[in-house]
């Protein structure tokens, strides 16, 4: 068992720790840090000094995932929706309309307009 693997089953008497810490009956050595992930943004308690991911999203750089996803996100806030002109932030890139309704109208709307096209062609 990993440190880390240790942190992560025994959260519970690390936050004990903390607790007593708080109340000046904690151990100066190994100081436990209450720390909001990174990643998931959980509380997480470890005592390893630099770590900012809990135990989760330290595996396999799920926490760089989430962080970059975030940032994605939030680069995408603000999207105007084509069809009722809502600013909304849309869950995947590229997403143009804000809601699955929206998108439908506007699909029927295309639709709409090529089959009244087609039919003018036939007129
Ligand atoms: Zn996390
Ligand atoms: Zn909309």
């Amino acid at each position: 068992m990993t440190h880390a693997e240790y942190e992560y089953e025994n959260q519970e008497d690390l936050k004990y720790l903390w607790y007593l810490q708080l109340s000046g009956r904690g151990d100066e050595y190994a100081p436990v840090r209450r720390i909001k992930c990174k990643g998931c943004e959980r509380v997480y308690f470890t005592q390893v000094h630099c770590v900012k991911f809990c135990y989760h999203c330290q595996q396999g750089n799920v926490g760089a995932m989430y962080v970059k996803r975030r940032k994605s996100l939030k680069k995408r806030e603000n999207t105007v929706c084509k069809n009722c002109g809502n600013t909304f932030t849309p869950k995947r890139a590229g997403a143009v309309y804000c809601s699955s309704a929206c998108r439908q109208k506007a699909y029927r709307e295309r639709v709409t307009d090529e089959v009244s096209e087609q039919k003018g062609h036939l007129l």
